[in-house]
């Protein structure tokens, strides 16, 4: 396996995307390292909703059963509230035919399930080293990248691989150092996140509030010892966050004040976690792949979390890369591992294309009032059509579903 620093693959980042990649690669036969600048269990700011489709890729790395055994809540669809009072509501299970892997989303506190997904990785073989930050890519005489010096308590020390996998998130270093990262001018939002107990009336929907000044999501999700918090996650430009200058807490308590509909729901709740801001998001890497090196999850696209589909994005790139890994690290010369490498783009673009425009359409809507509110009077007369939406986000209604120009008719009657 390893020999003095020396590994197949090292994975930068411990979150969804990195424990996937790490596990599909030590699944087939690669001696992985995965790197993590936290100590897990680790706190991630996220609404952390897992779509229902995600729980095909969490059974595959052996990590659904003891979710569905209690750890986690379940979601049956979706409710958006536009800035009109208008509603979308949708359903996972509905008319359209289409079936995910599971018939319910899943709410689990992302510091269980991280530090499940990470102990999956270690029982598949990987040498998992935590409380370790990477702070510089190696490159061999050619100028490809072959490995990355670490910084840990135990002082600074390099690893060496054929391949990094960069999984490091948003502003990932791996992405950085390799000059592949972008940073998109639009939308630029940031996000307060925390638990609260007792918030009146919630359902088994995920729930979406739109206004003018930015987003909140609300849903249940389990905190991985039978329990259920409300997750809220509010998103608001990054201008408010900056004219306002007000602490994570004030923003998140004024936001849900200002706002009846929801302040009444919040009249006799408790916050239970501290509120953790996170952002501006909205970047994708300019490639996904440098010589040496391949991004996936955040590291590679984030746009916005109003879809909730970070989460399956990240674990499906770990699938989607494996092979590609293995025949990087395999290949016999220069070329072919540049020829594989410039694949694993054109996978990502057919994997998750029709997903990136049907975002892109989404987030347009929810920075545009009219349009929002024009879908919601269009949708809560056409159920079948806001259930064919939400299977979409949901990742088991593919994308061109959605975006055939009949479909997109429907939107504008
Ligand atoms: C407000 C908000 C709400 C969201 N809600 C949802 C939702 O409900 N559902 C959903 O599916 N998605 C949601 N998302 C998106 C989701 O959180 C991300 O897409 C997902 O976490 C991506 O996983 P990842 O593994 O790529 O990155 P991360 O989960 O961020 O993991 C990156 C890891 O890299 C490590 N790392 C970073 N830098 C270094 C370094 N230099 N050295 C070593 N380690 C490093 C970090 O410690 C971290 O553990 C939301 C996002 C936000 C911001």
């Amino acid at each position: 396996m390893s020999d003095g620093g020396r590994w197949q693959v090292i994975v930068v980042g411990g979150g969804p995307a990195g424990t996937s990649a790490a596990w599909h690669c030590a699944q087939a036969g690669l001696a992985v390292c995965l790197v993590d600048r936290a100590r897990f269990p680790r706190n991630k700011p996220c609404a952390e909703y897992v779509s229902p489709e995600g729980s095909r890729i969490l059974d595959r790395m052996g990590a659904l059963s003891v979710l569905e055994r209690g750890a986690a809540t379940y979601l049956t669809g979706m409710v958006v509230h536009a800035p009109s009072g208008g509603r979308i509501h949708g359903e996972f299970v509905a008319q359209h035919g289409y079936r995910a892997f599971r018939d319910r989303g899943l709410g689990i506190r992302r510091e269980y399930l991280d530090a499940l997904l990470l102990s999956r990785a270690r029982e598949a073989g990987v040498t998992v080293l935590e409380d370790t930050r990477v702070t510089q890519l190696l490159h061999d005489a050619h100028g490809a990248v072959n490995g990355v010096e670490t910084l840990s308590p135990h002082g600074t020390q390099s690893l060496h691989a054929p391949l990094v996998i960069g999984a490091d998130g948003l502003n990932s270093v791996v992405a950085n150092r390799a000059g592949l990262a972008h940073r998109s001018r639009y939308p630029r939002r940031v996000a307060y996140v925390a638990h609260y107990r007792d918030v009146a009336r919630m359902g088994t929907l995920g729930e979406m509030h739109v206004t003018t000044d930015g987003y909140v999501g609300l849903a249940q999700v389990g905190d991985g010892a039978g329990a259920s918090l409300t997750n809220v996650a509010l998103v608001i430009p990054t201008s408010s966050a900056r004219t306002t200058r007000r602490s994570p807490e004030d923003t998140l308590t004024t936001w849900l004040s200002a706002h009846p509909q929801l302040a009444e729901r919040f009249a006799s709740a408790e916050r239970v976690t501290p509120v953790r801001a996170v952002g501006p998001f909205a970047s994708r890497a300019r490639r996904a792949w440098a010589p040496g090196v391949m991004l996936t999850g955040d590291a590679a696209d984030f746009l916005d979390p109003f879809t909730g589909e970070g989460i399956y994005a990240a674990l499906a790139g770990g699938e989607l890369l494996a092979p590609l890994a293995h025949a990087v690290v395999h290949a016999t010369s220069a070329d072919a591992r540049q020829q594989t490498l410039a694949s694993y783009e054109r996978a990502r673009q057919k994997t998750f294309g029709g997903k990136w425009r049907l975002e892109r359409l989404i987030a347009l809507a929810v920075a545009w009032p009219p349009l929002l509110n024009h879908a919601a009077r269009v949708l809560s007369r056409d159920r079948d059509l806001a259930d064919l939406l939400i299977g979409a986000t949901g990742d088991f209604v593919p994308p061109s579903a959605v975006l055939t120009p009949r479909t997109l008719l429907r939107f504008l009657s």
